[in-house]
């Protein structure tokens, strides 16, 4: 069945002090909630895993990382492999964001290499794609995305756990959401690449997340989409209220 997912990407964000506080307080804003379908995950900073899956064990919230190496051990300084990741009991890694495409030219081919990577060892990938305002505008966003799915899922089998986020990158950080219209619009040509590429059975149950300014003003309209399946969420995770706030609304919603 597919499962609704708030996932929340801190990126370089939050001190030490922070990070407990949002945990704790998380930990108790979910005790009593039942969350049925809907699976919460944080990825912080990798300098913060062990806090973080510490207060996970007893907690209703899963914890990711934001990025892995597509190496699994060597010489390789200050790098992170899924192996190790495994071992410190995280669930999901966050892959291909465009911040990494951007500042850290990481190509489709590496971002293949690390889905490997992660499925061997039972971690989760979140895969990311979406096109620049610059690709929209030239009216190539279904080939960006195609091409970022051909080259993300180049022999890759999905019976293992996948999701994936659309981010259209002149929504990440700028206040400009894309309307549900347009999210969905793109939801859909994902869910078809899938259906197309592996089964209807595949296509039905993987996740599509939107992300891109979701705030707790558009939750709702974005989660109403038939294709969208949960948020991963920058900003607005980085604020416990607005993130149980969005949290709330799936509860509603899905
Ligand atoms: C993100 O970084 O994945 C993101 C969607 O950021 P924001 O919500 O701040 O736009």
């Amino acid at each position: 069945m597919r499962r609704t997912i708030i996932a929340g990407n801190w990126k370089m964000n939050k001190l030490f002090p922070e990070v407990e506080d949002f945990l704790f307080e998380l930990s108790e804003n979910l005790e009593a909630k039942d969350l049925g379908k809907i699976d919460v995950i944080i990825c912080p900073p990798s300098l913060y895993m062990e806090i973080a899956t510490d207060v996970a064990v007893d907690s209703k919230f899963y914890i990711g990382a934001q990025n892995v190496n597509d190496k699994d051990l060597g010489a390789y300084t200050g790098e992170i492999s899924a192996c190790m990741l495994d071992s410190m009991d995280i669930d999901y890694c966050i892959i291909g964001h465009s911040e990494r495409r951007e500042y850290y030219s990481e190509t489709n081919e590496m971002i293949n290499a690390k889905v490997k990577r992660l499925q061997e060892n039972a971690i989760v990938p979140i895969i990311c794609v979406g096109e620049t305002l610059e690709q929209r505008e030239q009216g190539i966003t279904q080939d960006v995305i195609l091409e970022q799915l051909n080259g993300a899922f180049k022999d890759i089998r999905i019976e293992e756990n996948v999701i994936i986020a659309y981010e259209p990158v002149w929504a990440i950080g700028t206040g400009k959401t894309a309307t549900p219209e347009q999210a969905q619009e793109v939801h859909f040509l994902i869910r078809n690449w899938i259906r197309e590429n592996y089964s209807p059975l595949t296509a039905d149950n993987l996740s599509i997340l939107y992300g891109g300014s979701m705030k707790p003003a558009n939750t709702a309209e974005l989660l109403m989409q038939p294709d969208i399946d949960g948020g991963l969420i920058g900003g607005s995770s980085l604020d416990i209220s607005q993130f149980t706030q969005m949290i709330d609304t799936a509860l509603n919603i899905k």
